[in-house]
């Protein structure tokens, strides 16, 4: 059992709130109790006594005396009548006043002069205490003696000390169910914790595939849908690692294949002739151009992965850089007999960038158009649009990118078709690099293509604020 757990420390709390709150309520309400039905007896002892004085100034009937006297027994009060010297004349019971002994004489004093008596009395023989009203009998004017009445403070502890056993058992059942409540709402609320507690603990150990339950809409449920998404995450960070290290071995082997394979033809002067020779060199040539270019692509995706890529941010001209990109593009597309052309709105706004990376965006991606473009055009369209950005449009009549495959091409080493990518020299990396590149400059890359009719490539960058509803150039 451990006593650390949330369960308990909650529960603890509860409670203690609770007694806090229900021990000094208790104590507050048995005092007002208490001192409501003292002055409750006190006042019905007083009412009953000038009622007895009234009725036996009235009636004047010596019998009368006797049947005050049963009539106070069913009341549950006792009484004595004393005469104008204060002479007991009548008691029903009271021990330790017999009938014929003598009250004080300033009670009689104060009787004989209208006043009431308020005291208290302790029975000689057993301490009984009695709360004791006397009261005057006045007739005309003239002063006969006075009606006690006494009512046992035993009787009102007793009353008191019933109403204070409810009280208790009440607060006994409320803090029993308190208690019951306060264990079952903390375990409702430790009972998910744990559970993450054991499935976070699981994914430390590599378990990926572990998933919490998510039970409520709660931050309780949000923190497990967090850890699930962290899960996920990890999962597919874990595989994409494998696959990429598969890749990365299979696209490194290929080309080091070719050159081992050629090299040693070539060693053991196995070819027939000069020219022959001299194609084998080339395609060593080609293949080990193709490994450094494979290699220094890695090496850059992985410093702009890890955030280490430097890059020489200015407001710059994208208008003027695409010129350049299109110039240097121009020959490999007149080759294939591809036309180019190029649409680029007047004053267009300038973008925060770097000038050459821009530039290796813009010849990546005519490369790949005009690779992967048999015939037709290649067409760029560069415009300002609303919300202050960029637009790029690159648009070709290739071979397009079947729907499936358009979510993985801006992957490491995704090629759509093998051996067709590897053919056009291409190394899967060129997409990635892309997308990293215009991601670091603050832009974004969309791809819509459809197999058979072309490609379109569309980049956003955000760009200056126009000034005075004039863009700058
Ligand atoms: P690669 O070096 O193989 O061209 P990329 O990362 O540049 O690698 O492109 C990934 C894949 O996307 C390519 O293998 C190709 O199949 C597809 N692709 C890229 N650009 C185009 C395009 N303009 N038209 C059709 N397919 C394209």
């Amino acid at each position: 059992m451990r006593w650390n757990r949330i369960v308990f420390k909650l529960g603890a709390t509860f409670i203690l709130i609770f007694l806090v709150v229900l021990l000094p309520l208790g104590f507050v309400i048995d005092k007002i109790f208490f001192g409501f039905y003292f002055s409750q007896v006190q006042e019905d002892i007083d009412q009953l006594s000038s009622r007895y004085a009234d009725a036996i100034a009235q009636s004047k009937n010596p019998m009368m005396v006797h049947m005050i006297g049963m009539m106070a027994e069913f009341s549950h009060v006792y009484l004595y009548i004393v005469d104008e010297k204060g002479k007991i004349i009548a008691n029903s019971g009271i021990p330790g006043l017999p009938e014929g002994s003598l009250i004080s004489k300033e009670e009689v004093g104060k009787l004989s002069r209208g006043h009431s008596i308020r005291k208290e009395y302790v029975d000689p023989f057993y301490g009984t205490q009695f709360l004791v009203s006397g009261k005057p009998i006045i007739t005309k004017g003239a002063f006969y003696g006075g009606v006690y009445v006494l009512s046992s403070i035993e009787a009102i502890h007793q009353s008191v000390q019933r109403v204070r056993y409810m009280l208790i058992l009440s607060g006994m059942g409320a803090f029993f169910l308190a208690l019951g409540f306060t264990f079952v709402l903390s375990r409702k609320l430790s009972d998910p914790l744990i559970a993450m507690e054991r499935a976070t603990r699981q994914i430390a150990k590599g378990k990926l595939d572990t998933r919490v339950k998510v039970t409520s809409g709660d931050e309780l449920g949000s923190l497990a849908e967090a850890i699930n998404d962290l899960a996920k995450n990890l999962q597919r960070y874990r595989d994409t690692r494998k696959e990429f290290f598969a890749n990365i071995s299979h696209e490194l082997r290929t080309p080091i294949t070719y050159i081992e394979g050629y090299a040693k033809i070539l060693r053991d002067g196995l070819y027939e002739s000069e020219e022959e020779k001299k194609q084998y060199l080339d395609i060593i040539h080609q293949e080990s151009k193709r490994l450094i270019r494979m290699i220094e692509d890695l090496f850059e995706l992985s410093k702009m992965e890890e955030g280490k890529f430097d890059l020489h941010l200015e407001w710059i001209d994208l208008a003027e850089v695409m010129e350049s990109a299109v110039r240097k593009a121009h020959l490999r597309a007149n080759a294939k007999g591809l036309e180019l052309e190029l649409d680029i709105e007047e004053d267009l706004p300038f973008v925060y960038g770097d000038g050459l990376r821009m530039e290796q965006i813009f010849i990546n991606l005519l490369d790949n158009a005009i690779r992967y473009t048999e015939q037709g055009k290649i067409s760029i369209k560069m415009w300002r649009e609303e919300g202050n950005r960029v637009m790029i449009h690159f648009e070709d009549t290739g071979i397009g990118i079947p729907e499936h495959e358009i979510p993985y091409i801006f992957e490491r080493f995704y090629r759509v078709e093998k051996s067709r990518s590897r053919a056009h020299g291409g190394t899967g990396l060129g997409l990635a690099i892309v997308k990293q590149l215009v991601e670091l400059q603050g832009g974004e890359i969309r791809v819509f293509s459809e197999v058979g009719k072309g490609t379109c490539f569309q980049i956003m960058f955000p760009a200056e604020p126009i000034k005075s509803g004039e863009a700058k150039r």
